[in-house]
């Protein structure tokens, strides 16, 4: 079939590496001349909202994706009046508004941190009461990677938090005391099956992803469960078709959600070669028309992203059950130029970690022998 793809990035480039193998063909729209999924496919260069741009994809294509989530409203709607739009338009509803997202988690039975929406510098003072200090004021719009939002350790200082944010609505939510934060990542093709990855363990840095481990560490089946249940419960109630990811946070035991991303994620680059189906070659069959391929993992996985600059390539390759991806972008400080995965036996991803240590910056302590 002819893929569309809203966005140029990694994601893109990743779900074209993994959907050429199946037989099919791929055209991206981003407004971005050197968008690096254009290095494997065609590629449109136009505003996520230009009618022109938007109906040449849609003419390009049998149907049309999307590989982040703050694709315009109005860009969905012109799409899906032209040719199918997977995954469904409400779930971009749901994951464009931390609000909305938050509803949702509640109502397909996924516990949330105390939150309070605030709209106005009028709402602050009560929300603050409400959920306590230390909090979160989170914009409730277009934040990603740990941007658009603020902590507040003493009540006084909620005025400036706000204003620093452009006194645009926002969530003000507790701190989490959390464990370890998860992610699951679930997949429903039009055919109506679907499928669940292993819960995986993230590790952030500076609010980015630095670091997963695949599957999670000693996750209790009943936590898997739940997870599953909640994530059966979303995908039926949006109608969903494509992978989602949903982010929780372990906290005494129990699961709260985060936030959720209606795409392929970064938390599932480890797919590629730890599971027995990758995340991007599900999503592609779930689009297309394909049942889900088996997400069992293939061993224990550790994915860490290559942010700013890329290590010496040959030393990097030169450790024993490495994968690289390199994404074919220029380096700039905070940008994700690619990741690695490990693979292997403990023993093996442990000693990969030792010698990456000392090629990548600042990466979190884990315990892969564990
Ligand atoms: P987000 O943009 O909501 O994904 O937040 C980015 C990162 O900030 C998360 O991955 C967490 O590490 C941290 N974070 C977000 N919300 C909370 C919270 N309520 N309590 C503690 N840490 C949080």
């Amino acid at each position: 079939m002819r893929i569309g793809v809203l966005g140029g990035g990694q994601l893109g480039r990743m779900l074209a590496l993994a959907g050429y193998p199946l037989g099919h063909v791929f055209t991206f729209l981003d407004p971005a001349p050197d968008a690096c999924a254009g290095q494997v496919g065609d590629l449109i260069v136009a505003a996520y909202d230009d009618a022109e741009g938007l109906g040449e994809l849609a003419a390009r294509s049998d149907v049309v994706t999307y590989e982040f989530e703050n694709v315009p409203e109005s860009a969905a709607e012109q799409v899906v009046g032209e040719v199918p739009l997977w995954p469904p338009p409400q779930a971009l509803g749901a994951a464009q508004d931390r609000l909305a997202e938050k509803r949702l988690f509640a109502s397909v039975g996924l516990a949330v941190a105390p939150y309070e929406a605030v709209s106005e510098a009028a709402d602050l003072e009560r929300a603050v009461a409400r959920v306590g200090v230390p909090c979160l004021l989170k914009t409730r719009r277009q934040g990603y990677d740990g941007k658009g939002q603020v902590r507040i350790d003493d009540p006084g200082d909620a005025a400036d938090a706000f204003r620093s944010l452009g006194e645009v609505p926002c969530l003000l939510e507790t701190v989490v005391p959390f464990e370890r934060e998860l992610s699951l990542l679930a997949v429903r093709s039009t055919t109506g099956e679907s499928a669940f990855y292993p819960l995986i363990e993230n590790h952030h840095r500076r609010g980015i992803l630095r670091l997963s481990l695949a599957p999670a560490p000693a996750v209790p089946d009943a936590l898997q469960r739940h997870a599953e249940s909640v994530a059966t419960h979303l995908l039926d109630s949006l109608g969903y078709v494509g992978v989602v990811a949903i982010e929780m946070f372990e906290a005494d035991g129990e699961l709260l959600g985060n936030e959720m991303a209606p795409r392929v994620h970064n938390s599932g680059h480890y797919s590629i070669e730890g599971a027995v189906t990758s995340q991007f070659e599900n999503h592609v069959r779930a689009v297309t028309g394909a049942p889900p391929g088996p997400t069992a993992p293939t061993g224990p996985a550790i994915m860490v992203n290559l942010i700013g600059e890329v290590p010496d390539v040959d030393a990097l390759l030169a450790i024993p059950g490495l994968h690289l991806h390199l994404y074919g972008k220029g380096a700039r400080p905070g940008r994700k130029l690619g990741h690695v995965t490990l693979c292997g036996d403990p023993a093996t991803l442990g000693r990969g970690v030792d010698t990456l240590r000392r090629l990548v910056p600042d990466l979190p302590p884990v315990d892969v022998r564990a």
